[in-house]
């Protein structure tokens, strides 16, 4: 996604340059881009200093701007974040004063009106309603992305990995999980390591429209990412996850360097089970049942980029670069959702080198 994008951009800046996108798979969307839950997010999670706060709000409306002129789907169902209990109310207003300082369109509303928008949802007095969140198909993206790329004049090599002998005036690396180690042959990333985060969904069985919007906790401060949630996928289907869990051994590094990580470690080793995870979302909505929930989808995998001075995951985009190549090395969530905003960007920092 972020490979396309940028070259896209570059290509519509220098009609004439030659532009040449490199994947080692047999097609693209093979990893992180093709197999995302799809949502595009509104931007209100982000502190307003960071790159993802910058690029969301636009690269959603760049998106969506996108689907529809091609004809792709685009389920425009919003998203609640509910609160709890009157401990997370503090933390539901910041969510949305920040969300405000991003320029983001969110309304807070109280549980009646919540109950308007999703009648299932159990909301304690306050709900943020998003109605910019919507829910793409990634995959319908992709192929376009790459119907237009090859349209545009761009080549696409696919089955071709990156080798140092290969010669260009300007190199852009979005290699995803292979960013860090393709950085390090230009001598980048020294610092850096990367780390995959395993994302699991289970899928409901109930028809479309038993529930009408994405619903969301409000975020656990002590959790990296979002919380267990419900997703309306693009055709209406119903999936609560994700899981984000570490192989063995980073789980291992981790815990042995962030011993505070353990009830995030307890917390995703639980989540592996129907039971408990179907537990976590019944919570958000009422007559959630584990009988519906059989089907684990596809797994996806989160290029998650650990600074080993810090040490401490990095939570925004980080570029290294010099006047021959740029690295993104951490094109995290919702990097898909950033990726044509973000884009820009890019192309602006190789152009003008
Ligand atoms: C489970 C999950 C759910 C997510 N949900 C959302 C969401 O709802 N909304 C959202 O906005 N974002 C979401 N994200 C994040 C989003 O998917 C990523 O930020 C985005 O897809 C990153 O795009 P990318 O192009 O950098 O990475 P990728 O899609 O991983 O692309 C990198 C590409 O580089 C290729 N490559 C790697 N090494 C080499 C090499 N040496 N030579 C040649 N090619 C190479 C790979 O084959 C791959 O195709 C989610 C991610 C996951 C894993």
């Amino acid at each position: 996604m972020i490979g396309l994008s940028v070259a896209r951009e570059i290509k519509r800046r220098e009609r004439g340059a030659r532009v040449i996108v490199i994947e080692k798979e047999r097609a693209a969307g093979m990893h992180a881009s093709g197999r995302n839950s799809g949502v595009l997010h509104a931007g209100f999670y982000y502190s307003p200093d960071s790159l993802k706060a910058r690029f969301t709000r636009t690269g959603n409306a760049m998106m969506t701007e996108y689907c529809v002129a091609r004809g792709l789907p685009v389920n425009r169902c919003g998203k609640l974040v509910v609160a709890r209990s009157d401990e997370e109310l503090p933390r539901l207003d910041e969510l949305y004063r920040r969300g405000r300082a991003n320029g983001v369109t969110l309304e807070m509303i109280d549980a009646k009106q919540a109950n308007e928008i999703e009648p299932r949802a159990i909301v304690h007095e306050r709900a943020i309603w998003s109605p910019s969140t919507s829910t793409v198909d990634p995959r319908a993206v992709m192929d376009a992305l790459v119907g237009d790329a090859i349209a545009e004049g761009i080549e696409i090599r696919f089955s071709t990995p990156f080798m140092p002998s290969m010669q260009s005036r300007h190199l852009i690396n979005s290699a995803g999980l292979g960013a860090v180690a393709l950085a390090r042959s230009f001598g980048f990333a020294q610092h850096y390591r990367m780390i995959p985060f395993r994302g699991l969904y289970l899928y409901s069985n109930e028809p479309r429209g038993a529930l009408r919007t994405n619903l969301y906790p409000v975020p656990d401060p002590r959790f990296p990412f979002l919380g267990v949630h419900f997703t309306i996928t693009v055709y209406g289907a119903i999936k609560i996850g994700p899981t984000a869990r570490p192989s063995i051994l980073h789980g291992a590094l981790l815990l042995a360097t962030h011993p505070e990580l353990r009830a995030l470690a307890l917390e995703e080793i639980r989540k592996t089970s129907r039971r408990y995870i179907v537990k976590r979302a019944s919570v958000l909505a009422r007559g959630v049942r584990v009988e519906d929930y059989t089907r684990w989808g596809t797994p996806g995998v989160r290029a998650q980029l650990y600074d080993k001075r810090t040490r401490a995951l990095e939570m925004d985009f980080v570029i290294e670069r010099d006047e021959k190549s740029l690295h993104i090395l951490n094109a995290v969530s919702p990097g898909f959702t950033c990726a044509m905003s973000f884009a820009e960007h890019v192309a602006d920092l190789a152009l003008n080198t």
